[in-house]
């Protein structure tokens, strides 16, 4: 049940060892990941980093017309933008619905529920059927929360899934919400040619996330003139004409064009007849799952955003492989949180892996970490980056690579040395020993493991 990674990459395994698939979609197969958040975030984000690139290649002295090429102002067709977006993503779409086909799995679309453990409900419209199953797999994702007082009218007021329905670029865009999906919105949007006021009711943006690399991404908004309005929470959003007025709950108040919404997901798992079916839930309404998948009822598995674990598509990817691989009693790694690789797709990108600052210091484990400024590596310094850096942390005494965070362009990129060495508990001399190109970014991850070393 549901079209996303977690069920779609779930479906493909299961035929692979063999077992007759049925997939229920909802409509367009890839789900939110592909066309509302992951795929069309990031192709956006695309258009952001090249204007962001040809801005700052003025300091390398690049000229447009003979004038440095900071100096120019780059601009956007937003149309044309987000139609290249939507085109990309159901591509993306109608690629996985061939390999879907081509691999045999039978798709039904329509509204799953379960009908007790054992057979699923497929509804559609006024037509609804029954399939009897042994195995069911729930991955049915997650959506925005709203808020009561500041609901989208789709067109002023939005959800980060109504992003791309824009035609023209907002002139002031207020952002609610400073984790990952406002803080990636409101650098994008910035870069895009956006006044952008970001509202955080935390001391710090990215709450939860390393505090160094919030307060790197901090600095850069200050400097390239980002709003960020701290430690204020918003109270309302309302629209009036082509303004639009976000209501703080300290008393003021700001106005812009337009407003997103970015305040966490809820995810769907109301209605789904889980309580029938013995599938318990935590209270926030996310499916309670193993490292494994499984959930509380026996032959239910779930996978994905509806889980709450990590939401991530990738994580939801592995989890409905894990799912099928257990059901289907094939060799399987439980999923392993702590070798978990995420990215913040900001400017710079924010990539961490593994154990972090919060978990040394809440004494998670012990042992110690090391921070290494981007500008002292040749190869950032040659192309102009001043903001980052690579920390590692590595375990007392068996010196293992334990986590890092990579404040950098293409920090999504540079994370997975760090990923390699967390999941195959490689030691920090080992880190430092294997070569890295001259000059390179990647030669910071080497040269913070080799200051980890030590003679004892
Ligand atoms: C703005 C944004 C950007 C993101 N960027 C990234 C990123 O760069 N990298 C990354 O790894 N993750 C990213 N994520 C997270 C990622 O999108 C999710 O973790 C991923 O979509 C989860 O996949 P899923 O299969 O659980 O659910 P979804 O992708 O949400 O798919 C679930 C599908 O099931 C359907 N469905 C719901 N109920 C039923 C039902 N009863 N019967 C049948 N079908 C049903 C839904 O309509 C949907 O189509 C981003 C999220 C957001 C919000």
């Amino acid at each position: 049940m549901g079209d996303g990674p977690g069920g779609y990459e779930g479906a493909l395994v299961a035929r692979q060892l063999g077992a007759t698939v049925t997939l229920v979609s909802s409509g367009e197969i890839g789900g939110s990941a592909v066309l509302t958040d992951c795929v069309p975030s990031k192709t956006l984000i695309a258009t952001a980093e090249a204007i962001d690139e040809a801005a700052a290649s003025g300091y390398l002295g690049v000229q447009i017309n003979g004038h440095p090429a900071d100096t120019a102002d780059f601009s956007v067709d937003l149309a044309t933008v987000n139609k290249r977006v939507m085109e990309l993503a159901r591509a993306q779409s109608t690629g996985i619905l061939a390999s879907l086909t081509q691999a045999g799995v039978e798709i039904i679309n329509g509204r799953g529920t379960l009908a007790e453990d054992d057979a699923v409900t497929i509804t559609n419209g006024t037509a609804q059927t029954t399939i009897p199953a042994d195995t069911i797999l729930i991955a049915t994702g997650a959506r925005p929360r709203l808020l009561p007082e500041a609901m989208p009218d789709g067109e002023r007021i939005f959800t980060w899934e109504q992003v791309y329905d824009l035609t023209e670029l907002p002139r002031h865009l207020i952002v609610v919400g400073s984790g990952v999906t406002g803080a990636e919105f409101a650098s994008a949007f910035h870069s895009l040619g956006s006044e952008v006021t970001l509202v955080s009711s935390r001391d710090q943006v990215l709450p939860g996330e390393d505090s160094d690399a919030a307060r790197v991404l901090e600095e850069v908004f200050e400097r390239r003139g980002l709003h960020v309005k701290a430690r204020t929470r918003a109270l309302s959003a309302t629209r009036e004409g082509d303004t639009v007025t976000v209501t703080l709950n300290d008393g003021t108040a700001i106005e812009g064009t337009h407003v997103l919404m970015a305040v966490g997901s809820l995810p769907n798992t109301e209605d789904l007849g889980l309580e029938q079916a013995r599938v318990a839930t935590d209270e926030r309404g996310f499916i309670t799952v193993d490292r494994v998948s499984r959930t509380s009822a026996r032959h239910i598995y779930a996978a994905g955003d509806c889980t709450g674990v990590n939401m991530l598509a990738s994580v939801a990817a592995m989890q409905g492989r894990i799912a099928m691989y257990h059901a289907l009693g094939d060799a399987v790694s439980p999923l392993d949180a702590s070798a978990v690789s995420s990215t913040i797709f900001t400017e710079p990108e924010i990539a961490t892996v593994g154990l972090q600052q919060h978990d040394l210091e809440e004494g998670e484990f012990r042992g110690e970490h090391i921070m290494l400024p981007l500008r002292t590596n040749a190869r950032a310094k040659m192309h102009g980056h001043r903001d980052g850096f690579v920390k590692l942390f590595a375990r007392k005494g068996s010196r293992i690579v334990a986590g890092g965070v990579i404040v950098a362009p293409n920090a999504s990129e540079l994370i997975h040395s760090i990923t390699l060495a967390v999941d195959n508990r490689l030691t920090v001399d080992q880190l430092a020993q294997a070569f890295t190109v001259y000059p390179s970014l990647s030669g910071s991850v080497a040269e913070a493991a080799r200051r980890m070393h030590t003679t004892q």
